[in-house]
Parts: structure tokens; sequence; C-alpha cells
């Protein structure tokens, strides 16, 4: 579903990812960890065209993001063409950033309405399927002001599924949340991972990572340093960065 070979990426002088390869596949949960500054956000920000990959290629589903080839030249695709490609991968941040002004349906409904047309009763119904999903389905009408942090990450998630996506990015979406709001929202990460979406998540809760990940990457520098199955890696680091990052976090 996502594949990486040799993805480089560079802010002026300042290498932040080099030659980074991975492989997600459908169906599956990565959990990508490692230091602030190691490039994890810019990597998930690449996987949906939001940062410019400058080397390598960058697969989902097979088709090139952000590019077409034509002959052996890479051209960027056109900003329309970019939107279009990331309407099918769903991205929660750390901030959960609803729109204020709207009640948790109509954060959901917005973009399925605006962006792919669905009709208003379609989308309402779809939304609500979607609050019972994520457990709050009494909150439909709630503002973002009124629903707890754990709360108003469940309808982020939410609002990224009404758009039916084939992949969820998750970039640290509990590490702002009060500590008794995080199980709430791994647990509903959890819900989803089973259901088979095939996930990337950036996180530090290990016990997440060891639990519902396929797979473990530890980033460091911009670079993979060690990967492979969560159980192993986090039980059994081989490299002093893995174990140094490991002893702090765990
Ligand atoms: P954290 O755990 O703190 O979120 P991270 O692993 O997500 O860290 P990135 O946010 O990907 O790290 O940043 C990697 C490096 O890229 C950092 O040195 C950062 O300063 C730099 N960087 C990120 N975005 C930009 C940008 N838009 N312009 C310039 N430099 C950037
Ligand atoms: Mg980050």
């Amino acid at each position: 579903m996502v594949h990486a070979d040799r993805v480089s990426k560079s802010f002026g002088s300042n290498r932040v990812l080099k030659s980074i390869s991975l492989t997600v596949k459908r169906g599956e949960v990565l959990c990508l960890v490692g230091p602030s500054g190691s490039g994890k956000s810019t990597f998930l920000r690449c996987i949906n065209h939001l940062e410019r990959v400058d080397a390598g290629r960058l697969t989902v589903d097979g088709v090139l993001v952000g590019y077409e080839e034509r002959g052996d030249k890479l051209y960027e695709l056109h900003p329309k063409e970019a939107a279009r490609q990331r309407r099918d991968i769903g991205m929660v941040f750390q901030r959960f950033n609803l729109f204020p002004h709207m009640t948790a349906l109509e954060n959901i409904v917005e973009a399925p309405i605006r962006v792919k047309g669905v009709k208003k009763a379609d989308a309402v119904a779809r939304a609500r399927e979607l609050l019972a999903r994520v457990g709050l389905a009494e909150k439909a009408d709630a503002y973002p002001a009124h629903l707890s942090g754990g709360q108003q990450q469940r309808v982020a998630i939410a609002r990224a599924l009404a758009m039916d996506p084939k992949l969820m990015l998750f970039d640290e979406p509990t590490s702002a949340l009060d500590p008794e709001l995080v199980g709430e929202v791994l647990d509903v990460m959890k819900t989803l991972a089973e259901s088979g979406m095939t996930m990337i998540v950036v996180t530090h809760e290990m016990g997440f990572a060891r639990e519902v990940a396929d797979s473990l990457v530890f980033m460091d520098g911009g670079v993979v340093v060690e990967s492979g199955d969560p159980v192993e890696v986090l039980g059994n680091p081989q490299h002093k960065r893995t174990q140094a990052f490991l002893s702090k976090v765990l």
C-alpha cells in the first residue's frame, strides 16, 4: 500500500530524510518512533505530498505520490491533482484541528459534502454512524469547545474516516492529551486497525505499538536505524541509538 524507496528530503542544507525505505502492506499498521527532529512528521507529510520529496520514489497503492511519470522524467502534479490524491489519505494530527464554529456532526459532514459532493442526508447518516463508532453518538451537536481533548480527537478521527480513506496517517495523536484521555483515543485506533485499515502512526505509546502494530520503524537523524516486529525491536533493540531512545520512553 505504501512503498518508500530511498526517499530523501532536505530543507535548505538540512537533510531531514536520508534515503528512507519502508513498506506498509494493505491492512497493516506501522508505528514510526524516534526522537524529536528525526524526520517523522516530514515523512508523513511526504506521503500526502504536503512536502515534496527530493529523491527516491514514494508510492501509495502503486501510484507515485505528487508526481507524474512521462518517459523517464517526473513532473509534479497540478495542485488540484495532488489534492485529489490526498483525499484518499486521512490524517490526524497532535492538535485536533476541528473547526471551532461547527458542531461535531458539521465537522464530519463538511468535506464529504463540499469535496466529494455527497448528498447532505447521506453525509449526515454516515457521520452519525461514525460518531457511534468512536463512542460519541450523543455528542453530534456539541461544539469542540464543549468536548474534552480525547473526545475532540475521536471526532477528528471520525472526520478523517468520513472521506473513506484507504490509508490513515496519525502524527502523535495522543501527545497533546491529558494522560487519562489517551486510552480512549488509542482504543478507537485499535478498533480501526482491527477493522483492516492501513495505518502509519507516529507515537511514543509503546504499549500501543507492541499490541497493535505489525511493524515498528525507529528513525533517528533522518535514517531508519532499526525496524521489525514491534515486540522484538522493543524487547531486544539492536542499536545503541534505539536502546538509548527506548530507555527514555519506556
Ligand atoms: P518531533 O518529534 O519533534 O515532532 P519529527 O521527528 O516529527 O520531530 P520533523 O518535524 O519531521 O521531525 O523535523 C525534522 C527536521 O526538519 C527538523 O530539523 C526540523 O527543524 C526540520 N523541518 C521540518 N519542517 C520544516 C520546514 N517546513 N522548513 C524547514 N525545516 C523544517
Ligand atoms: Mg513531528
